[in-house]
């Protein structure tokens, strides 16, 4: 194995070395879209095109459904032995370790977050969640019901069939695996669709999966645009559910498709506004630390990322302060392939004028820039946003209610711990949320009250696979992580049998 690169054309060298698969996974196998239609890949760190991806739309869907029925129908996945599923599986996540650092330059080009990131959480955390749903193999136990001395109740759980599971680019490995890991090890087939901003990585995870032992048709990725090559999917009356992480907007249209067609499952995971509740009492430091790293990581295309900072009229100036340095001193913006850089290019240019249009309109609304603001290395071609505070906002403005998925924070002062439970659940979303406060009756005071799917206690996005993640309100439900999310993938089945 080559020694890793330390230096950005190191890494620029590694990267042109690549020989990139951009067809779609079917049946096992990789196959150019059926009208042989490609689309160029961008990548967000210099604006240039680097791959060509199949550019899949109904056809593909169809073939890459049928070929998921037939395994399915087959039973050489859903009936294999719960022994030889675990193993295939703890292979798989073994493989993922393997070309880690192959998937992380993927991800690194596709997404443009820094390569250390990818490297040490996205890689590891895509493995370790298909290595956590494996070891379920062999332990996934029915019930019997409690049902008279004549009868036997069996309570069967059995999996669904055909899951499409659809994907957005922010965390394209890891979110691939929350849906992947509890799908496959519940006995399903899966069409996994990546977005068409970060389809690499997905393509390469469906041969390692074949390489580990899936059976051909168990797991396909079908690479394309949302309308082209989703919509088909979420459709398709031969799908029985549909995994969705996306923004609420087109999560809302999986409903719609459901309907439509033949009232598939449908298992939601959108957006989020998460606030931080900064009491006046709080660690100041600490919390600044959590907030800045909850915003700026990943430069903020988190769905979850603590965008919104409730703050004590008498803390508020201080802490912003704070915010401030902390980015200065430990997440520096860079070039995703240099040493050190912390945050990256936003994933399109497009997103980029988005993200710096939200920071127009917070002054436009009577925010104030505290720090940031502007785009960074515009030089380098690539889509960078400086790391902003936008402050003195108010809980009505649209900077504080719509999710601007980029390296912004927007800082609104409250007065009273009444005011701060009504401001962190006057949104539409409720994915999750910080309290931060010494007093452990307000703490629990404020996280039994606010909304929210997950609520941290003087912390920030410490998780677990062992906790279910996702939301309340419009930002979905279901469940990805823990072991609750592999019922999402199961249907209960009464066996009645009455004996003398
Ligand atoms: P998006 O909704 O635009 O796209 C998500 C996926 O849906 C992509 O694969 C896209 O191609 C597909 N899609 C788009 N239109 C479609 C249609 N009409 N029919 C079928 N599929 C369609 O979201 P995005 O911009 O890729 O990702 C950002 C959003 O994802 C943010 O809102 C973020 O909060 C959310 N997100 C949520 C979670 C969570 O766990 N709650 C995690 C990560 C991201």
């Amino acid at each position: 194995m080559l020694d890793r690169p330390t230096t950005r054309d190191g890494w620029l060298a590694r990267a042109a070395a690549l020989k990139i698969e951009g067809r779609a996974f079917i049946g096992g196998a990789y196959v150019a879209a059926a009208d042989g239609a490609t689309f160029a890949k961008v990548s967000p760190i210099d604006g240039k095109v680097f791959a060509h991806v199949a550019d899949c739309g109904a056809p593909d869907i169809d073939r890459a459904v049928h070929s998921a029925r037939k395994s399915f129908e087959s039973g050489v996945w859903r009936d294999a032995d719960p022994a030889k599923k675990k193993k295939v599986l703890l292979r798989f996540a073994e493989l993922v370790r393997e070309h880690g650092e192959e998937l992380a330059l993927l991800e690194t080009l596709d997404v443009g977050k820094p390569i250390a990131n990818a490297l040490g959480v996205d890689v590891p955390f895509c493995a370790n969640c298909i290595q956590y749903y494996a070891e379920f193999a062999d332990k996934l136990v029915d019930e019997v019901a409690p049902v008279g001395p004549n009868d036997v109740a069996m309570v069967r759980k059995e999996p669904l069939g055909v899951v499409g599971a659809i994907v957005p680019w922010n965390y394209p490995l890891i979110i691939a695996a929350w849906k992947l890991g509890p799908a496959l090890v519940a006995g399903n087939s899966v069409v996994l669709k990546p977005a068409e901003q970060s389809p690499l990585g997905a393509l390469l995870l469906g041969r390692l999966g074949k390489e580990a032992g899936l059976p051909d048709g168990v797991l396909n990725v079908v690479p394309g645009f949302g309308e082209k090559a989703g919509r088909p999917l979420a459709l398709h009356p031969d799908v029985d559910m549909i995994a969705f992480t996306g923004s609420t907007e087109v999560g809302k249209l999986m409903l719609v498709y459901a309907g439509q067609s033949n009232m598939k499952r449908v298992a939601l995971e959108c957006g989020g506004k998460s606030p931080h509740v900064v009491m006046p009492d709080a660690d100041l430091d600490a919390a600044a630390s959590a907030i800045a790293w909850g915003v700026y990581y990943n430069q903020g295309e988190t769905c979850h990322a603590g965008s919104r900072v409730l703050a004590h009229a008498s803390i508020r100036e201080a802490l912003v302060e704070k915010i401030a340095a902390v980015q200065k001193a430990e997440i520096p913006l860079g070039h995703p392939f240099d040493a050190g850089a912390q945050l990256g290019a936003l994933i399109e240019e497009r997103h980029m004028e988005r993200v710096l249009g939200y920071i127009d309109l917070g002054v436009s609304e009577g925010a104030r820039i505290a720090h940031g603001g502007k785009r960074a290395l515009a030089e380098t071609g690539g889509f960078y946003v400086e790391p902003t505070i936008l402050d003195g906002a108010s809980n009505a403005m649209r900077i504080a209610q719509e999710e601007i998925f980029g390296p912004v924070v927007v800082v609104i002062p409250f007065a009273s711990e009444a005011e701060a439970i009504r401001l962190a659940n006057d949104t539409i979303y409720g994915l999750a949320a910080a309290v931060w406060t010494r007093d452990m009756n307000a703490a629990h005071r404020l996280s039994r009250a606010i909304r929210a799917g997950t609520v941290w206690v003087n912390t920030f996005d410490r998780s677990s696979l062992a906790t279910p993640f996702g939301g309340f309100k419009q930002s979905g439900f279901g469940r990805d992580r823990s072991p609750h999310a592999i019922d999402k993938y199961m249907d209960f089945k009464t066996i009645w049998t009455a004996y003398k």
